[in-house]
């Protein structure tokens, strides 16, 4: 049996009830097979694939607070901080009623590699917790996030591990959190990213996801003779990767016509309007369908079911999946190829079923996987810790210029990364061949830890 097949049987064993971080461990290690074999008898005594699939450790811990009505409630929460061969654990934190530990391990793993494909010195980790936000009060999230950091301060550090957000941790919860660990450990550092401009946020990182998402879909237009002006693009989600996803993509003369949330989803021929978007979602806090309200070019429909993903049956040239995992699926898949997309980049994390991936790649679509596709979020994370270990802030246009190299480069790396390995075309390959080698050479010249 090879090798890889060896380790992933182990992982299946060892992990039974963790179907996404089988999942992902599956997707990596089968695109890493050349690497792999090309070094078998090295990694197999280093036991590098077991090593890597292994997180350095996983906390667990309860979270109890009290609502508004004076009532108790107790919420699990999660870090995992899965590998920091080439710089401190960070990775976000995410707070939904879906989080368990599977998704947390998924989300870490994935991250190990997205960091590395960054260049810049940022080891893999993930956080969250079951807590739902929706309909919470301020006062609620407050309680909430206190009592997550009052566990959570003890495994972190600005160079330990730099959480940040994620899916239902925006600048408020981020705020909450900082001001806990300020509190309890008397210690102003850049213990977390995504912080506010007036406490030692970055500008641009608001943005920096979405923006970055399509600094490296138009590199990957441009490298095909394609250009984004023009182009119809479907988005999903109407947070924060969508909503500023949507934002570029229209700066750079592309129409976006679609966008969802949880509950529905919406059509907009003339193109979303940005403004109104951000309104709804980012000022209101409300459900789009108020964004279909109050535009009459706008159609809205509700989600029949959890496999509805109306988005994906609109004719467009170029997908952006931005909501959460496994939203695009093999019927999905079909519907956008019978349409004719060309491109389909991820702004979420691991939004594309494996079998949906295969049948794009295999029908001559343009992929590229989360792990290259959103690291601009993270990379622009790295560049606020780089900020608060000088202690000073940089412009805009120094952090959007940076975010815009850091994305190109990405692109660049992973389309030859695949070429190296004679995969040309395939950038899922590629962005975990060139994100896997610089963490293994780093473990390996650390000796076994
Ligand atoms: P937000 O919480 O701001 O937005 C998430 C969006 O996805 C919302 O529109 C939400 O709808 C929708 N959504 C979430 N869960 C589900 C679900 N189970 N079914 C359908 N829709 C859902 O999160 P972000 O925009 O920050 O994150 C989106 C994705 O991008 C995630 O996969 C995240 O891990 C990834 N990502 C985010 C980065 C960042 O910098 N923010 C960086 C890299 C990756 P509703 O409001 O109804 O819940």
């Amino acid at each position: 049996m090879s090798y890889v097949d060896e380790v992933l049987e182990k992982v299946k064993q060892k992990n039974p009830d963790q179907p996404e971080f089988l999942q992902a461990v599956t997707e990596v290690l089968n695109s890493l097979r050349p690497v792999v074999e090309a070094n078998e008898e090295k990694y197999r005594k280093l036991a590098i694939l077991e090593r890597i699939t292994e997180p350095d450790r996983q906390i667990m811990f309860r979270v109890p607070w009290v609502d508004d009505n004076g009532q108790v409630q107790v919420n699990r929460g999660f870090r995992v901080q899965f590998n920091n061969a080439i710089g401190p654990y960070k990775g976000g934190i995410r707070l939904h009623p879906s989080v368990n530990l599977s998704i947390i391990k998924f989300l870490g793993f994935e991250q190990v590699f997205k960091n590395s494909l960054t260049t810049l010195p940022i080891g893999g980790g993930k956080g969250g917790s079951d807590f739902d936000p929706k309909g919470k009060s301020d006062n609620e999230i407050m309680h909430f996030c206190q009592s997550f950091m009052t566990e959570l301060y003890k495994y972190i550090g600005a160079d330990t591990d730099v959480p940040a957000g994620d899916i239902g941790t925006g600048a408020r919860e981020i705020g909450f959190m900082f001001g806990q660990y300020k509190r309890i450990r008397d210690l102003y550092e850049g213990v977390l990213t995504g912080k506010g401009l007036s406490y030692g946020g970055s500008l641009a990182r608001t943005e920096a996801t979405g923006y970055g998402l399509l600094y490296l879909t138009q590199e990957l237009m441009k490298c095909h003779g394609e250009s984004m002006e023009g182009k119809t693009v479907a988005i999903s989600g109407s947070g924060n990767v969508a909503t500023y996803a949507a934002q570029k993509a229209q700066q750079m003369g592309a129409k976006v016509v679609t966008l969802s949330d949880s509950t529905g989803w919406i059509y907009d021929p003339e193109g979303i309007d940005i403004e109104l978007l951000k309104e709804v979602k980012e000022v209101k806090r409300a459900r789009l369908s108020e964004y279909a309200a109050a535009r009459s070019s706008a159609e809205y429909h509700d989600k029949k079911n959890a496999d509805d993903h109306g988005v994906w049956n609109i004719k467009v040239d170029i997908a952006l999946p931005c909501a959460t995992q496994n939203e695009l699926n093999l019927d999905d898949a079909k519907a956008l190829v019978a349409n004719g997309v060309k491109a389909v980049c991820e702004g979420a994390n691991m939004p594309t079923t494996i079998e949906a991936t295969e049948y794009l790649q295999q029908n001559g679509v343009w992929f590229v996987g989360g792990k290259a596709a959103n690291a601009g979020g993270v990379a622009t994370s790295a560049l606020e810790m780089s900020q608060n270990s000088e202690r000073l802030s940089w412009s805009f246009e120094e952090v959007d210029q940076k975010l815009k190299g850091i994305m190109v480069g990405i692109y660049h790396a992973i389309d030859d990364a695949a070429k190296k390995y004679g995969m040309e075309g395939n950038y899922v390959a590629g962005a975990n061949i060139a994100g896997f080698e610089k963490v293994v050479n780093a473990m390996i010249a650390q000796g076994v830890v």
